[in-house]
């Protein structure tokens, strides 16, 4: 059926208590009942949702003139699942948990029609129906502990009597999403409809035996294959307090009856909410949405891109060309000779066999995706290209020869990006004739992996090429961050920060190994000393001599990692930077890097004193905040959770953590300030606590708050 007929059919939307229209109406098909949610855009369980649920259950098993009902979504939809904006606030009569207890407790059949995703609270809903139905393009799982909780409202339960014990717990654990053929395999869906599954449903409802899984036993299962689902999930937890709570309580499903594991996941579930973990994973998944909504894009249309061309064919080229053809993209490389192009078409060869050799792809997918990759070495082959991505020599002159040329051959219209880590973006956009056209398209390391996309605006960038990039992002599945320019914009500036004081850290007294072990132990990847290992010392190296002329004599400057380059010590690619590294690249501190620290420390006067894990922790969040904080009021970032986005999505920030700026706020901003305020006289000039900063701080402010306003 499609939308138009059920609008036809339409009765009465049910009223909410406050009399305003509710997002759940009901329509009679003979003696057959349709609930439909309609809540744009993905029917989230929002409290008119649960209201107008739980009163149309409740009135069609009061009726006598219902013999069945069916709960839908409307064409393309089902449930997509909670409103996380109310998870910031106390549970809300009437709660999920109520809406699924009238269905469960219904006494007439109930189905459910799945047009579309059906997760979290969605699935849970589905699951307490007695037969659930979907089209081809149903999308159905418990996803909750994605966002660092358990279901809530009946799903472990429910799951673990469907599928059994091990199966639930590599589905919640995993926060699996299942396709509509695989919930039909593992029974989640009773049927796949080609055609109409609403009208299916409503043709099979009246018909459907009541078999409401509270009422079945928990299949006997393989107590080994539990033990096995229970540690991979373990494994794959990333700390994520869920898992443990999931496996908990969906193993406490064969303890004791129905109503006892409901009581136990509830309580679960509601300790999960408050947790930082649960918040922090909320604030990003809400922050992802945020960062595409773009001020001054209303009414900016995409342009259309069908051909790509990537200039230099290096770390990053290479995986940006990567990265272009897994989207499906037909993309040109182009590189300075006929050789350096062949280098870069086979080291993305390489990248290809490897992920065949791991299974990641076909055979046939790496031959289609390399079919796609012409090598070049004439900017001729670029006239035809919607996008160009520039990815050569970080090097003005060498951007500059470069646009200039593109000016040259590009066709009219094309977007002209630049991967540049640091240079200003309107000096290269000044190499053209057309400098609305150019932007910023930062990619991070390896670009075929890291999710973060930083697109830079320059100040003449037309709003139809901001929109462009953020529409290629969302094609090539990244995280787009949008930035202002400046030097380093969002990320690297902040890095930089973040970088330097971790140094003054040293040379007060701390080793590279205690800063990396107290930022590991927070939940970073890797430590800052170990990231510039393996980035190399010499690219920070570089940076710091260009920006030698300009940098103000009172600020503090640590020659150490000079001193390191100055010995051949480059990082990884050397066999050590900061770090030595044996053959199987494990790290160990080195005497000589020692030595060179001391003397540093010696030539400034300075008595080296201990830091704790906590003081170092403290102390490089508080810079990172700060400098933030710095960037939110020249509006390099147009929002906070722009800039935790950054640093989770590119830097390697603990997710659980949610981010520089989110830390900040949890740490309380009066507590940020007074470490501000101690690394400021520890670094000088530059490290000014940010006027935001000390607002927020005096007037009980918070980064969040001021987002919202
Ligand atoms: P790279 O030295 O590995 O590669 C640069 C490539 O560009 C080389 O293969 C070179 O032959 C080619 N090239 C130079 N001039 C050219 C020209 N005129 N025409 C065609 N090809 C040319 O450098 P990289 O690390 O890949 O960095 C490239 C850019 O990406 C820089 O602007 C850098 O700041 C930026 N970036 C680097 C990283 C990183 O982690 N390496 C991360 C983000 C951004």
């Amino acid at each position: 059926m499609d939308d138009k007929a059920h609008a036809a059919l339409r009765g009465g939307p049910m009223h909410g208590r406050d009399g305003a229209d509710s997002p759940v109406s009901v329509t009679r098909h003979g003696p057959v009942a349709v609930v439909r949610i309609d809540h744009a855009p993905v029917n989230a369980l929002s409290k008119p949702v649960r209201q107008g649920l739980l009163a149309a259950v409740r009135t069609l098993d009061a009726d006598p003139a219902v013999a069945a009902i069916v709960i839908s979504g409307g064409a393309g939809r089902f449930i997509a699942g909670a409103d996380l904006r109310e998870m910031a606030l106390p549970p809300d009569a009437p709660v999920l948990p109520e809406v699924v207890a009238a269905i469960d407790g219904c006494s007439k059949p109930v189905v459910a029609a799945l047009d579309g995703a059906a997760l979290g609270g969605g699935c849970e809903i589905a699951l307490a129906c007695d037969m659930r139905l979907g089209s081809p393009r149903a999308l159905v799982g418990l996803t909750e502990t994605r966002l660092g909780l358990i279901p809530g409202a009946g799903g472990t339960q429910r799951l673990a009597r469907l599928a059994g014990i091990a199966k639930a717990i590599e589905l919640v654990c995993g926060g699996q999403v299942l396709k509509a053929d695989d919930a039909l395999a593992l029974g989640l869906l009773d049927g796949v409809v080609e055609g109409d599954v609403l009208a299916e449903a409503i043709a099979r409802a009246p018909g459907t035996a009541k078999r409401r899984l509270s009422t079945r036993p928990v299949p006997a299962g393989e107590c080994a294959e539990e033990e096995a689902a229970a540690a991979e999930a373990l494994k794959g937890a990333k700390g994520v307090p869920a898992i443990a709570a999931a496996i908990r309580v969906i193993r406490a499903a064969r303890d004791g009856d129905f109503a006892a594991g409901l009581a136990r996941e509830r309580a679960a579930f509601l300790a999960l909410r408050e947790s930082p973990e649960a918040k922090a994973l909320r604030h990003l998944f809400l922050a992802a949405r945020e960062a595409v909504k773009v001020p001054g894009l209303e009414g900016a249309r995409a342009r259309p891109i069908s051909s790509v061309a990537v200039i230099g064919a290096g770390t990053m080229g290479a995986g940006i060309a990567a990265a272009l053809l897994d989207a499906g993209y037909p993309v040109t490389l182009v590189e300075r000779d006929a050789e350096a192009a062949a280098t870069g078409r086979a080291r993305i060869a390489d990248l290809y066999a490897r992920q065949v050799t791991s299974g990641r792809i076909g055979a046939a997918q790496k031959d289609e995706r390399l079919a796609r990759l012409t090598p070049a070495c004439d900017f001729a082959a670029l006239a035809e290209a919607d996008l160009v991505v520039e990815a050569a020599f970080e090097d003005m002159a060498v951007k500059g020869d470069i646009f200039r040329r593109l000016d040259q051959v590009a066709r009219p219209g094309a977007v002209l990006a630049t991967n540049t880590s640091y240079l200003d973006l309107d000096a290269i956009a000044a190499f053209t004739s057309r400098p609305h056209d150019v932007v910023g398209l930062h990619f991070f390391a390896p670009a075929n992996v890291m999710k973060l996309l930083e697109v830079v605006k320059a100040a003449r960038t037309a709003p139809d090429v901001l929109a462009t990039a953020l529409s290629l992002a969302k094609r090539m599945g990244k995280q787009p961050v949008v930035a202002g320019n400046c030097d380093g914009f969002i990320g690297n500036r902040i890095y930089a920060v973040y970088r330097r004081h971790a140094e003054y850290l040293v040379e007060d007294g701390a080793s590279p190994e205690a800063v990396d072990a107290a930022l590991e132990a927070y939940g970073f990847a890797m430590g800052i000393f170990a990231v510039s290992d393996m980035s190399g010392l010499d690219i920070a190296f570089a940076m710091r001599q260009r920006r030698a002329a300009t940098r103000d004599p009172n600020e503090r400057y640590v020659a150490i990692a000079d001193h390191l380059v100055a010995s051949g010590r480059l990082g990884r690619k050397t066999g050590g930077g900061w770090y030595d590294y044996d053959g199987a690249g494990h790290r160990a501190g080195d005497p000589a890097v020692a030595r060179v620290i001391a003397a540093a420390r010696a030539a400034r006067g300075i008595v080296p004193r201990s830091f704790t894990p906590e003081e170092i922790r403290r102390r490089l969040l508080a810079v990172m905040a700060n400098e933030g904080a710095k960037a939110l009021a020249e509006g390099i970032a147009l929002r906070a959770s722009d800039i935790d986005l950054a640093f989770v999505n590119g830097y390697g920030f603990p997710r659980l953590k949610g981010g520089p700026m989110f830390a900040a706020d949890a740490a309380g901003l009066p507590a940020v300030l007074a470490e501000v305020e101690a690394a400021h006289a520890a670094g000088g000039t530059g490290s000014e606590p940010a006027a935001l900063l000390v607002r927020l701080a005096r007037e009980g402010g918070s980064f969040a708050a001021w987002q919202t306003a």
